[in-house]
């Protein structure tokens, strides 16, 4: 099955709203300069809570085919959960996608697989894409353990997801040490994973499942580097961070000219 790449630019803890609004005007336009064939390669922007707003508004105003969503949601639907976002409000928002189990969520808030599971079952319940990240540190790749240790993730997280669900999902594989540091895996160290990635879900659920999931790699992405990891077969995309900033650069990412 044909799957189609899905570029998601993930500007973490930056731009406010008028950077927001720049950015995403920019990108469409340079996309178009460069004659970007959406329904080939998606396109999706993933800003933090406070310029999803903005986002829609630039989107909805010029109908542009860029997707956009959230870095985070909460797993419950409303009340008195201080400081929490639910489904309800993104899907509100015009969200289709949302990024469950960041590293960053992992270390900094002491996010698990079982909760970063239950929060993409949320995203689906919506009726949204969840983009469920996973990935290993520095020591676990140095033991040599990381094919193990990354499937580990999968199993966890995908323990309470249907068939159905895992065939629409996303998953982004980001190896740590490769996230921010300009530190890239090699095309090989990305295909590794993502291949064993694709082989486990074979085994879980079914070949027509691991034919449909699309898994991206995310770790120090560039326009220098993305054609010999986009030409890896089990890699369908990119999550890309710091180069997302730039319209220039994530459009180079996304139409994979150096
Ligand atoms: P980076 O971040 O592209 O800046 O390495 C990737 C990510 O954390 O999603």
């Amino acid at each position: 099955m044909a799957r189609t790449p899905i570029m998601a630019g993930n500007w973490k803890m930056n731009l406010d709203h008028l950077e927001a609004n720049h950015l995403v005007q920019k990108l469409a336009l340079t996309l178009k300069d460069l004659g970007h064939d959406y329904s080939a390669t998606e396109v999706v922007v993933v800003p933090p809570f406070t310029d999803i707003r903005t986002v829609q508004t630039v989107v909805d105003a010029d109908d542009l085919p860029i997707g956009y969503g959230a870095q985070d949601v909460s797993t419950h639907d409303e009340g008195a959960y201080t400081g929490e976002v639910s489904t309800g409000m993104l899907t509100k928002l015009g969200c289709s996608y949302v990024v469950v189990g960041h590293s960053e969520r992992r270390e900094y808030h002491g996010e698990s697989n079982e909760l970063v599971g239950a929060k993409a079952k949320k995203v689906l319940d919506a009726g949204m894409t969840p983009i469920m990240c996973c990935g290993e540190a520095l020591d676990i790749r140095k033991a040599g353990t990381h094919v193990e240790y990354v499937v580990g993730q999968i199993n966890a997280m995908l323990a309470g997801l249907s068939a159905e669900e895992v065939a629409k999902s996303v998953i982004a594989y980001e190896p740590i040490w490769a996230i921010g540091t300009g530190e890239v895996a090699t095309p090989e160290d990305a295909q590794e994973v993502c291949g064993a990635i694709r082989v486990r879900i074979a085994e879980l659920y079914d070949q027509g499942v691991a034919d449909a999931v699309r898994i991206q790699y995310g770790g120090s992405v560039k326009s220098s580097n993305v054609r010999d990891i986009m030409g890896q077969p089990d890699v369908d995309g990119a999550l890309v961070g710091g180069a997302s900033l730039k319209a220039d650069e994530f459009s180079k990412i996304v139409t994979f000219l150096k």
